[in-house]
Parts: C-alpha cells; sequence; structure tokens
C-alpha cells in the first residue's frame, strides 16, 4: 500500500507525485503509549491524540494544497485546496484554546470553524462532518474503536443528509463510507485499533481512487456530465487523507 495521493498513471500527475504526501505532527500520546502509538491492551484515542491529528491533517492539507486545486482545477473550479487550508489554518489557530476541553468540544468547534471559513459545498459539508463527529463524541476525553466509528458514521451521515450524494456519485462519500464498512468490519473481526485504522485508511484510498473512472452526479463536477469521467475527485482525495493521517497517527506510522 502506498502513500500515493492519486494513481500516477493519471495524465499530468506522475510529475507532481515525489512532492506530495503528507506529514504527521508528533504529540505527546498517552503516557503508558509508545511514542506516537496508542496503547492498545485498553486504552483508546486520548484527547492529545485528537489533536495531533487535526494538526496532522491541517498540515497535510497544506502540504498538498496545490494537488487538491490541481484536481479541482479539472473538474470544478480549482479553489478545494485553497479554501480547505484556509479553513483548517483557522481551525489550527483555535486548537491551543481547546486543549483542555473534551474531543466532543474540540470536533465541534473545528466544524464550526470550517463552515465559517471554507465556503463552497466542501466547506459546509466538511463543517457538518465534524459537527455531527462533535455530537457523537459530546464530553468524551477518550476514543474507543467503537466510538471512533460511530463519530464517523454520525458525521458522514449529516454529510450524506446535507449534500444528498450517493456512494457513486464521485464525491467525498466515495472515500468515507468505504472506511466506515472497514471499522465496522474490523470490530466484527476482533481486530485492534490500530490494524482497523489501517484498513479504513486503505479501503478510502480505495474508494478515492475509485473515483476516477466515474461520472460526477453531484457537485460542481456533475456540470461537466460525461467528461469528468478520468478524474480523482477533489473531495474524496482531502476525505482520504482524514483517514490516512488519523492511521499515521493514532496507529504509529
Ligand atoms: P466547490 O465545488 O463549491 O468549489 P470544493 O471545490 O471545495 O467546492 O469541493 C468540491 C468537492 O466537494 C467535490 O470534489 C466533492 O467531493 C464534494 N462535493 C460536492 N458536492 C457534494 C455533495 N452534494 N455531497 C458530497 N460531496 C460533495
Ligand atoms: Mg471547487
Amino acid at each position: 500500500m502506498t502513500d500515493a495521493v492519486t494513481n500516477s498513471s493519471q495524465p499530468g500527475v506522475r510529475k507532481r507525485q515525489n512532492a506530495l504526501r503528507t506529514t504527521v505532527i508528533q504529540r505527546t500520546f498517552h503516557p503508558a503509549s509508545p511514542p506516537g502509538q496508542v496503547d492498545q491492551r485498553q486504552r483508546g484515542v486520548s484527547r492529545d491524540a485528537v489533536l495531533s491529528w487535526l494538526q496532522a491533517y491541517a498540515a497535510a492539507v497544506a502540504l498538498n494544497r496545490d494537488l487538491l486545486t490541481a484536481l479541482d482545477a479539472a473538474i470544478g473550479d480549482a479553489d478545494h485546496g485553497i479554501t480547505l487550508d484556509r479553513g483548517w489554518q483557522a481551525a489550527l489557530s483555535r486548537l491551543p484554546a481547546l486543549a483542555d476541553k473534551d474531543i466532543g468540544t474540540i470536533l465541534k468547534v473545528t466544524g464550526m470553524t470550517l463552515v465559517a471559513t471554507v465556503g463552497g459545498a466542501s466547506g459546509p459539508l466538511y463543517g457538518t462532518l465534524f459537527l455531527q463527529m462533535g455530537a457523537s463524541a459530546a464530553s468524551k476525553l477518550e476514543l474507543t474503536l467503537t466510538d471512533w466509528t460511530r463519530a464517523l458514521e454520525a458525521g458522514v451521515s449529516g454529510v450524506v443528509r446535507r449534500g444528498k450524494a450517493a456512494p457513486g456519485d464521485k464525491t467525498m462519500v466515495d472515500a468515507l463510507q468505504p472506511a466506515i464498512d472497514a471499522l465496522a468490519g474490523a470490530a466484527t473481526a476482533n481486530a485492534g485499533l490500530a490494524e482497523a485504522l489501517r484498513w479504513s485508511q486503505q479501503a478510502a484510498q480505495q474508494g478515492m481512487l475509485a473515483t476516477i473512472p466515474l461520472q460526477a452526479r453531484k457537485g460542481r463536477a456533475s456540470y461537466l456530465g460525461e467528461r469528468s469521467a478520468g478524474h480523482q475527485d477533489p473531495g474524496a482525495t482531502s476525505s482520504y487523507l482524514l483517514l490516512k493521517t488519523a492511521a499515521d497517527t493514532w496507529a504509529g506510522g
């Protein structure tokens, strides 16, 4: 499994590939855990680890800003990386004041910041994702695998209610829904948290790449009709990065 956020066989993408990667900001994790990992025996994802994930995602968006914008230039209006980066820099600036709040509050404030700063279609959708995840994680100081799965489910349900996209419509849902399915499958298989997170990352990556041949049925890209086929969806790509940074931060590199 590679870290690639695009299929290198796509025209014009190969050259940019080397420059595109995500970073993870290492922070202090649960004291009982080895650095960069959560304790698999009993602990879930700590509040500090959630803050680390949000930082890592903001860094990944900044690093992949030009890629996300280039993907949006092909089938949209060339703003996805720019607006998402602006929103995440704003969200990042609010994190220090949230360090002693519960995980639900941290995610909700992040969602409100995204709604207020990102704009376009993806601002309200990512805002909803985080607001609903926050509601699901209300008053929690730690997330078990079940908590994380429920939070993501609640977030994606909110995205679907708001955007009315079904899997296969070539949107962010095509990366997010497979990730939820993988988390649910991991729980059924009694997999540990780290393994579940990696499975969800891989499922999101497959979902992202599977948007390439699809014709867009939602959002700006749908205006292109058949011409939207052959391009990777920008929102599915930024959503894959969410799952990848979660796995990198919480399951170790
Ligand atoms: P805009 O299209 O307003 O410029 P962005 O460029 O920031 O917004 O985001 C585009 C992404 O938003 C698309 O690639 C797609 O993944 C996602 N998107 C657009 N419409 C919807 C929708 N109705 N439901 C889910 N996701 C959507
Ligand atoms: Mg756009």
